[in-house]
């Protein structure tokens, strides 16, 4: 889409700071951490949010996790945990409408003020 700023990112248009990228998954980090570690995953493909996806997505979304979670390791997250956030509509305080996952990491001991 012309005016998404995450499909600007996936064209090259606008930098990021990458961390992974293959033909269908781009990841980069947030320009506004809040966490430690803080890091987008996006499927290339403009999809708006988790409400918009169908059968269709079923392979790019398998895709889409498996690829956050090696994104996570590769941060070096696994030994002490991550969250993935996924924000879907106005609601939910969903700002890009571009789907991503918000990887958020590395503090020390507990995630204090992240529990849900
Ligand atoms: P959300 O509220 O789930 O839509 O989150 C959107 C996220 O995108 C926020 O954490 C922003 O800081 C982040 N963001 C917006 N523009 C950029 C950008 N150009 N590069 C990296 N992160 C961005």
């Amino acid at each position: 889409m012309n005016d998404c700023i995450f499909c600007k990112i996936v064209k090259g248009e606008v930098p990021s700071k990458k961390v992974f990228e293959d033909e269908l998954i781009l990841a980069f980090h947030d320009i506004n951490p809040k966490a430690p570690v803080h890091v987008l995953v996006i499927p290339k493909k403009h999809i708006s949010s988790l409400i918009d996806i169908n059968n269709n997505d079923k392979e790019l979304m398998g895709n889409f996790l498996v690829k956050a979670s090696a994104v996570a390791g590769k941060l070096g997250l696994n030994d002490k945990g991550y969250k993935i956030v996924v924000n879907n509509g106005n609601g939910a305080g969903q700002l890009v409408f571009h789907l991503h996952m918000h990887i958020l990491g590395g503090w020390e001991g507990a995630a204090s003020g992240w529990q849900i």
